[in-house]
């Protein structure tokens, strides 16, 4: 007895519309009939176990079988099977209804991708490849018939009893024209490696089983070992060298979720690392965009995180605004938090040896997590020019006795760039300063913004920001040997020789040890212009650059060059203390440094 209907939707063009927007990628119909045929076997499994089921169970491997002659995929199982009532309460009615209704949604939707995530049409999506698709099944319950269903792609279906005598269902899919890429084997083979990888019943296609039934995150650390855990990440990542450590996470309550996530080796090229988190629900790959889930900082993480609790398919702004992934967000954060604590308390030197990986995440999360800044303050290191590693407590403690200023702050000297700022450097070191490296473009102009905020009685400076002894100001100033008179008389000099009506210059006394002009970047200008160029709003350089042109009123070459009485050869001279004042600051270039260079050779 053949029984036909009609699939109860009141339009027919329910598949097209399906096919277009239900999944922007094809392949993932592959993933859907696996993961139900998956689902029909753990729950034979469950009802044995219960006891409600006593026959055998057999073999319960899944196999997918493409016959390129026929042009058919074919997806087999030893699941619960379907009763015809049940195909027709499930694929009929629940699917089908779910699609009607999706289609009455979806013709006032805004945002149709927050729509589609709500309807279950898994089974469906087999339409985007194939223009027929039929079911063979047996239910598990005794004396079940067996059930075949097919449906072309219209909303017409035809269910006849069949002749199957093993339990379980076999979906087959007639792969239709525009689809053929389908009846490849290696295609298929990708799809399922990718999508069905870590599925927990195995996967049989030609002949070789796709995956791994129980993947390290579901296990209990206790059962793994060190090599357990370098093994699984040289599978998924063959091409990286060994992490520095890893993160198992483990929750069921409030959110469930497992995982494990591997703190790679950073090599300079950033981008190189990004997207190798894959999340998975019930170890059924969804996708390498964690976006939102994981926090921004720990983006170029690796490894994998699993939850049933993500909702899938939805929309980006309601994926944020979800309060479960905010959960799982700040879960995260507390957890790397938490092993960045361990080690560095438990093996301080062997975390100073990975700080040079590790301050990139460090760095980062303190600058956009609050709560993480909190833990990290503890842990966060930096590092002085003699490569010795301090956290900024104890930097704050050996730095205090020498570099507290008349107002109390205490003054943390840095360089970015330790061969260009040598001359700066070593007028910090004549007054046995210290000397912090903050050399990462990307992230600490940033950083030091962030610290400088939360660290009470510190001012970090760079050390090309000032004079060096007004970028720590002692209460006791030195003395100008020049009187007042004198001293006006050698800023015109040498505003004349700079010949820039906008340059500030100021006439300072200074050690007799320092240069004779220094030319400095104020501090807060600076940071200004690092920000924007930094962060792209501007194109370098668009912010006017500011500096400060300072002249030692104690310097010999100042004082010879205000007695010199022939005025051309005064402002030559002038010209040169400027010049070689740029020269330190790595500021003379073009026309500027051929003049300076002839200049030099004739004054020789
Ligand atoms: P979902 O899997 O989200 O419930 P589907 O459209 O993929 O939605 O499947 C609808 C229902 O059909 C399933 O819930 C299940 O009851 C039944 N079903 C689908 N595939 C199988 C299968 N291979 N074996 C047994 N039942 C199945």
């Amino acid at each position: 007895m053949t029984e036909r209907g009609t699939i109860s939707v009141n339009t027919e063009n329910i598949f097209p519309i399906i096919k277009k927007f239900l999944y922007s990628d094809t392949d993932i119909f592959l993933r859907e009939l696996v993961a139900n045929a998956t689902d029909a076997t753990q729950k034979i499994k469950r009802l044995a176990s219960l006891g409600e089921y006593k026959q055998e169970l057999g073999d319960l491997k899944i196999e997918v079988v493409l016959d390129k002659e026929k042009k058919q995929i074919r997806i087999l199982d030893r699941g619960i099977g379907m009763t015809a009532e049940e195909i027709k309460k499930y694929i009929n009615q629940i699917a089908f209804s779910g699609a009607t209704e999706f289609l009455e949604k979806y013709k006032t939707a805004e945002d149709a991708q927050t729509i589609i995530g709500k309807f279950g049409l898994g089974f469906y999506s087999a339409f985007m490849v194939a223009d027929k698709v039929e079911i063979l099944t047996k239910s598990y319950q005794e004396e079940a018939e067996a059930a075949h269903w097919v449906c072309n792609g219209t909303t017409e279906f035809e269910i006849t009893k069949a002749d199957k005598h093993e339990r379980g269902t076999e979906v087959i899919l007639h792969i239709q024209q525009e689809s053929e890429e389908f009846l490849d084997k290696w295609k298929i083979r990708s799809i399922l490696r990718k999508y069905c990888r870590f599925m927990p019943i195995p996967i049989v296609f030609d002949g070789e089983t796709i995956n791994e039934t129980t993947p390290i995150w579901t296990k209990k650390p206790s059962e793994l070992t060190d090599e357990d855990y370098l093994k699984f990440y040289k599978e998924l990542y063959p091409a990286e060298e060994n992490p520095l450590f890893w993160i198992h996470l483990n929750v069921d309550y409030p959110f469930n979720l497992t995982g494990v996530l591997y703190f790679p080796k950073i090599k300079n090229d950033i981008t190189r690392h990004k997207d190798k988190i894959q999340l998975y629900c019930r170890q059924v790959f969804i996708t390498d965009e964690v976006k939102d889930i994981v926090p921004e900082f720990l983006m170029l993480l690796h490894g994998v995180i699993d939850s049933p609790d993500i909702p899938l398919n939805v929309s980006r702004s309601y994926l944020q605004s979800d309060s479960n992934v905010k959960k799982i967000n700040s879960y995260i954060t507390r957890k790397v938090a938490e092993k960045l604590e361990e080690l560095f308390k438990n093996d301080r030197s062997s975390f100073e040896a990975k700080w040079e990986s590790l301050g990139l995440f460090v760095k980062y999360g303190m600058i956009t997590e609050d709560k993480f800044y909190e833990k990290a303050i503890k842990f966060a290191l930096v590092e002085n020019l003699d490569k010795q590693k301090f956290t900024l407590d104890e930097y704050k403690e050996k730095v205090a006795p020498n570099q507290t200023d008349k107002n109390h702050k205490v003054v943390f000297l840095y360089t970015t760039d330790p061969p260009k700022q040598d001359a700066y450097i070593q007028s910090a070191k004549k007054r046995s300063y210290d000397v912090l490296v903050l050399d990462d473009v990307l992230i600490d102009a940033h950083w030091v913004n962030r610290i400088e905020q939360k660290l009470d009685g510190v001012s970090l400076k760079r050390v090309d920001a000032d004079i060096i002894d007004k970028l720590i100001e002692k209460e006791q100033k030195p003395l100008s040997v020049l009187s007042d008179s004198e001293t006006e008389r050698v800023k015109e000099i040498f505003k004349k020789a700079i010949g820039d009506d906008k340059a500030t210059v100021e006439v300072v006394p200074m050690p007799t040890d320092e240069m004779p002009v220094v030319i400095t970047q104020p501090e807060f200008m600076r940071r200004m212009q690092d920000m924007y160029t930094g962060s792209g709003m501007l194109g370098a350089g668009k912010l006017p650059s500011f500096h400060n042109i300072s002249v030692n009123a104690n310097h010999a070459v100042v004082h010879r060059i205000l007695r010199t009485i022939d005025e051309e050869k005064q402002t030559q001279l002038a010209k040169q203390a400027y010049d070689l004042a740029l020269l330190a600051q790595n500021m003379l270039k073009g026309s500027d440094l051929t003049k300076f260079i002839e200049r030099s050779i004739s004054l020789l």
